[in-house]
């Protein structure tokens, strides 16, 4: 089989003296890695420097027996130079690769995940926002990849949550004051909030970001989503904390 495909760079690393392995979230594969021989000591042998958060078209000899296979052929399609350029974008681009790296197995298809990744980097180019874009991503990875937290109703009686409830990492969701539980870690969350994130799921990216946030939403989103994250994923996302150090969240939260 020679797949044909849109990919996206996710991550690459130089493997001997002339090859470079990649690893590609592509369109119509899912996550892939694939040797480029040569290119190190012949630039040129391919269209592409294959950089992360490129987009490029890809041919490649799929082997059946190994998770590595050969590309023939890689060419650049998008680039993002304005995010390459802004030091706090560059990183919430590279926030986001990890976090697809680490959600998606290899060779999960998945069209959706593939459209958001580009309708993240497409707005993450003019938005400044970028707290906002962050948080939109992570809400909507998490429903294209199963992980969706339950927020329409109480997790354990079902029933529906007034006013400012708790949301229980462990359980994935809202708990009502009618549901004991022994469990402590809870944090809590306003109605604004899951109002908020039921909007971001709902809608269409680029009607979703017409949302404004409050700073409350915000500081509520930022914990929850990169605890969420981070207990479902059981892994720690290495480029959350450069993201907390740059004050990508702003200063105030
Ligand atoms: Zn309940």
């Amino acid at each position: 089989m020679i797949p044909k495909t849109e990919a996206i760079v996710l991550k690459s690393f130089d493997y001997r003296e002339t090859s470079r392995i990649v690893t590609f979230f592509t369109k119509d594969y899912g996550k892939i890695s694939g040797i480029l021989k040569g290119i190190r000591k012949d630039p040129k042998k391919f269209g592409s420097s294959v950089d992360r958060f490129s987009i490029n078209d890809l041919v490649y000899y799929h082997y059946r027996k190994s998770d590595l296979h050969l590309v023939s052929h890689c060419d650049l399609k998008q680039y993002y130079f304005p995010i390459r350029q802004d030091y706090k974008k560059n990183l919430a681009a590279n926030y986001v690769l990890e976090l697809v790296d680490t959600i998606m197995h290899p060779e999960d298809v998945n069209k959706k995940v593939y459209q958001l990744i580009l309708d993240y980097l497409d707005s993450l180019q003019t938005v400044d926002d970028i707290s906002k874009l962050v948080h939109m991503f992570q809400i909507k990875i998490l429903v294209n990849s199963g992980f969706r937290p339950h927020i329409d109703t109480c997790v354990l009686c079902r029933k529906r949550v007034k006013g400012r409830v708790r949301f229980s990492m462990r359980l994935g969701g809202l708990v009502c004051p009618d549901c004991p539980t022994r469990e402590t870690s809870f944090t809590v969350i306003s109605q604004g909030t899951i109002a908020s994130m039921i909007h971001i799921e709902e809608r269409e990216w680029n009607q979703a970001l017409r949302l404004g946030l409050t700073t409350n939403a915000r500081k509520e989103l930022k914990f929850i989503l990169n605890n969420f994250l981070i207990y479902h994923l059981e892994k720690k996302i290495k480029a959350q904390r450069f993201m907390d150090e740059s004050e990508i969240y702003g200063s105030k939260y």
